[in-house]
């Protein structure tokens, strides 16, 4: 239910953003939860900080043409929305998929602002992309869109201004690439213009891992918050791209055993649980679909055309997309017992999900607040880059974990200051927006 005052918020927002239903999705999510803020803060209402807070300030959107190995060109449309940048510049990933256009980009975004609030850390929200396809694409065609991408990306993008990273088809390949071509336009070394660097060139230790390290490192809190541990419980991690693949990696050191994992072709059962390092193989070096796993662990079953969640688990992790969780899947997860889920990937549960989880006392925690560690690490690296020092992964991992303990703290502290204990969505939504209201407020009118 949406606040009053939110009601007119909320349909000025459908109105002059038709048809991008993600962005519609997740900004109901952010309204539906502070509500109870303008009670105590009648001063953002004043400010029209809501109001503000849904309109980005900046929206990019370009031409990237470029050529296939057989030399047809080929024209793929560029975006970089740079929502707001009241606690520092823009920060968000770039993401490379067929399904992405202006919706999905401004509802990563729009997340990206209250996130970044949670960490703590002086960075802002923005978020970015193509609708260019990278399966089946060789090394030199992606390479080729990088560098036409960037090229018109770069005069938008800088240390103070907006820092892009990775998202779903841009890891530390195309990051390279990216940063390559920024620097021969601009003959700048600037290290802290991208995150998510090898570490051959700026790329800091633990970036990699962190997104899914984070995440199972705030399951770890929640379990713990409910007297339980990860000890001897079995996980079902979706995906296998970089989120999940470093979710399981950790699970698996927490002594959780991860029996499913999946991409877009289907999912593996694995009783014995995921065997990491050929999942590695299979997805990171030799990039085969999940089938290929099945085939070489032998007595393992791949399953096409379902949801990986009719899979029992006490744990889900789900980190390859968004509304992958559906009502339907949700009442099969609490069916199957589980008592916790955390979001690897953004808004991966619908609304109707989150709903049924949350009746059903499971432990929710939004992708806003789990995920967060791979942008938490992300400034970390800017930080390193801004003082030409590098940390070592033991360092850099206890930083991770330790800000996640924080992010963790925070969201069930503000939803029992709020009235709603246990309700990490609220928690994360009010604390994140907090922050940014606050700075939008001392900032002025701008
Ligand atoms: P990757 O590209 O590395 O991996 C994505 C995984 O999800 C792949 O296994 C992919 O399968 C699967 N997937 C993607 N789209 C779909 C779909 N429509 N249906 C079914 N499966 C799909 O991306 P990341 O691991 O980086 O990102 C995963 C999620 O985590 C995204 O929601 C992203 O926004 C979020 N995230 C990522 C962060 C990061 O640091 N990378 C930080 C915070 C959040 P296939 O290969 O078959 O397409």
């Amino acid at each position: 239910m949406l606040h009053e005052k939110l009601e007119s918020i909320y349909d000025s927002v459908l109105r002059r953003n038709p048809g991008e239903i993600e962005f519609h999705q997740a900004a109901r999510e952010v309204l539906e939860s502070i509500g109870p803020v303008l009670g105590k803060h009648p001063e953002y209402a004043e400010s029209k900080i809501i109001e503000r807070i849904c309109e980005p300030e900046r929206q990019i959107i370009f031409r990237v043409p470029w050529e296939d190995d057989q030399g047809e060109v080929h024209i793929n449309r560029g975006f970089r929305v740079e929502f707001n940048s009241a606690l520092g510049p823009y920060k968000g990933g770039l993401r490379f998929h067929p399904s992405v256009y202006l919706g999905i980009v401004k509802f990563l975004g729009f997340e990206q602002i209250f996130k970044n609030g949670l960490t703590g850390l002086p960075i802002g929200g923005g978020k970015g992309g193509s609708d260019f396809d990278p399966k089946g694409r060789s090394q030199r065609e992606i390479m080729r869109f990088c560098q036409s991408f960037m090229t018109e990306l770069y005069r938008h993008i800088g240390e103070y201004t907006d820092v892009p990273a990775g998202d779903i088809g841009v890891g530390q390949r195309e990051v390279g690439y990216l940063f390559g071509q920024y620097k021969r336009i601009t003959n700048r070394y600037e290290s802290a213009v991208i995150t998510g660097k090898g570490l051959s060139y700026g790329g800091a230790q633990v970036r990699t891992e962190a997104t899914g390290y984070g995440c199972a490192f705030f399951v770890e809190e929640m379990l713990k918050a409910r007297g339980t541990s990860f000890d001897g419980k079995r996980v079902v991690v979706s995906g296998s791209g970089n989120v999940a693949v470093y979710a399981i990696e950790k699970v698996q050191q927490l002594g959780g055993t991860v029996v499913a994992c999946s991409d877009s072709s289907g999912y593996v059962i694995d009783e014995k649980g995921i065997d990491l390092d050929l999942l590695k193989q299979i997805k990171q070096i030799e990039h085969l679909r999940m089938d290929a796993y099945a085939r070489r662990r032998g007595e393992v079953s791949f399953v096409a055309g379902r949801s990986i969640w009719e899979v029992p688990c006490e744990v889900a992790m789900p980190s390859a997309t968004q509304n992958e969780i559906t009502g339907k899947d949700a009442e099969a997860l609490v069916r199957g017992g589980c008592i916790a889920i955390g979001e690897g990937a953004n808004m991966p549960t619908t609304p109707e999900g989150i709903r049924i989880f949350q009746e059903a006392g499971v432990s929710f925690g939004p992708g806003k607040a789990a995920n967060a560690g791979g942008v938490a690490t992300s400034a970390l690296e800017m930080q390193q880059n801004a003082s030409r020092d590098s940390w070592t992964f033991e360092f850099s991992e206890r930083r991770l974990q330790e800000i996640m303990q924080d992010i963790h703290g925070r969201c069930l502290n503000t939803a029992e200051e709020y009235g709603m204990p246990g309700n990490y969505v609220a928690g994360a939504n009010i604390d994140g927006f907090k922050r940014v209201a606050d700075a939008m407020l001392a900032l002025g009118l701008i």
